[in-house]
């Protein structure tokens, strides 16, 4: 074994080295080092700001719904690690993986019967629009490989997610020229905006008809938007698009890679709306933190679509595909989750960042303040002083991560009334630390 690096060796060697996500190099602000995570609390591997120990206030970015060091996922783990870690998937095939896509196909809305599983959520993107794009050229409709999307996305950052994420203020304008152009509707109004829900339907439903033509598939986030902008709207929304998806010939994306597996309140937002895409993108949650696993379901018909095709194969096949230590993870975090009572968890949490939060509406600085199953989201009327917002949160003992005017939290199904109410008390710090003057 190594020494063991001290604090100060970790951070000089991260320093001159190691790139961060969407950072600098060398990174203009000094990461936490966390020596160990167990339970909702990560353990730093000295004080900062008086805190050793934080809660997580962010599930690693909507993935670790159970927590950290969990023992039933540790188990899963240990357990395949005795058998095997990794066989490729190219001619050989094993339990985990096959049990994971039994699975998801029973457990995801009625309809999607195949799975193609990849190494992560942008991937998994990656290999949504291909399977449509490989359908129209299959079905003799190569001119429709457009995708059309609403602004306020967020879907990956890879090539094709990237093209389909918001096209300002996101984090992808850089690539504008070099990026396929797709056609953008309007942002979806916020779902408290009932006023809104009629003019914005027939928005969709006319671009919709407009460029059927050249269109291949619509994508967006069901219900909630992540990283483009946290925000929310009408399920209506979802059910106008896949009527008109329909009725013109277009197939329908659901990205429920944030979304899926119980934050918002079901076990996948589509539900909300009560309807089925053609294809679905599933990511974060789906090993419950554990490992980077992501999938692709789709329906027969793009399935059978693709294998009527000159090319009947989807000529996708990552190294890592079907990975056995990531399945059986993924199985067990599953079989975790839905061996409980997780929908009044996320309530019970729902409830507390409500509470938490309400104090916090009609406060100068704060713009909109908007709860949803376990994800809490402050929305300032300038943008967040990252680092200030950042410090605030971690003298209070939460680990948050603020990004562009927002503050937001979806912690792990598992934090306590009083981590939850602890949460809401950094939220609130970090508001008040982005306040200009
Ligand atoms: C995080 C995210 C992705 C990208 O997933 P990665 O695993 O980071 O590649 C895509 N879509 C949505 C909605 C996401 O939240």
């Amino acid at each position: 074994m190594p020494e063991p690096l001290t604090p100060g060796d970790l951070l000089a060697l991260d320093r001159q080295h190691v790139w961060h996500p969407y950072g600098p190099m060398p990174g203009r602000q000094e990461p936490l080092v966390v020596e160990s995570a167990s339970g909702v609390r990560l353990r730093l591997a000295e004080p900062v700001h008086g805190s050793v120990e934080l809660i997580d206030g962010m599930s690693s970015w909507w993935s670790a719904v159970h927590g950290y060091n969990h023992p039933v996922l540790n188990e899963a783990v240990q357990a395949q690690l005795g058998r095997m870690s990794h066989v490729m998937f190219g001619g050989l095939t094993h339990e985990p993986a096959v049990r994971l896509a039994a699975r998801l196909v029973e457990i995801t809305p009625e309809g999607l019967e195949h799975v193609f599983l990849c190494d992560s959520g942008s991937v998994s993107v990656e290999v949504a629009v291909k399977m449509c794009l490989q359908y129209w050229t299959s079905l003799g409709r190569p001119e429709k490989r457009r995708l059309m999307t609403w602004r306020g996305g967020y879907h990956g950052d890879t090539w094709q997610p990237m093209a389909v994420c918001d096209p300002k203020g996101g984090m992808h304008e850089l690539w504008s020229g070099v990026l396929p152009q797709q056609l953008f509707a309007d942002a979806p109004p916020h779902d408290h905006d009932t006023d809104a829900v009629p003019a914005y339907s027939a928005h969709l439903r006319e671009l919709i008809a407009r460029h059927a033509h050249e269109l291949a598939a619509v994508i967006v986030e069901p219900v909630v938007q992540g990283a483009g902008g946290m925000r929310f709207h009408d399920p209506e929304y979802l059910r106008v698009l896949r009527a008109a998806c329909d009725e013109h010939g277009v197939l329908l994306i659901l990205d429920e890679i944030a979304t899926g597996f119980g934050r918002t309140g079901r076990l996948f937002a589509a539900e909300h709306a009560g309807i089925t895409p053609d294809v679905l993108c599933l990511g974060k949650a789906l090993t419950g933190g554990y490992l980077s696993m992501a999938a692709t379901l789709c329906t027969p018909r793009v399935a059978d679509g693709i294998s009527r095709g000159a090319v009947p194969v989807l000529a996708h096949g990552p190294t890592f595909m079907g990975n056995p230590l990531a399945a059986a993870v993924a199985n067990a975090s599953i079989d975790l989750l839905l061996s409980q009572d997780w929908q009044t968890e996320v309530k019970r949490i729902e409830a507390g960042l409500r509470d938490g939060l309400a104090e916090l509406v009609g406060q100068p600085g704060v713009r909109d303040v908007r709860v949803l199953g376990a994800l809490g989201v402050v929305q300032l009327d300038h943008p967040v002083d990252m680092e200030a917002a950042t410090r605030a949160a971690v003298a209070a003992g939460v680990w948050l991560r603020p990004f562009r005017d927002l503050i937001y939290t979806m912690p792990p199904y598992v934090t306590g009334d009083d981590d939850v109410a602890r949460i809401c008390a950094a939220v609130r710090a970090a508001a008040a630390a982005g306040q200009p003057g």
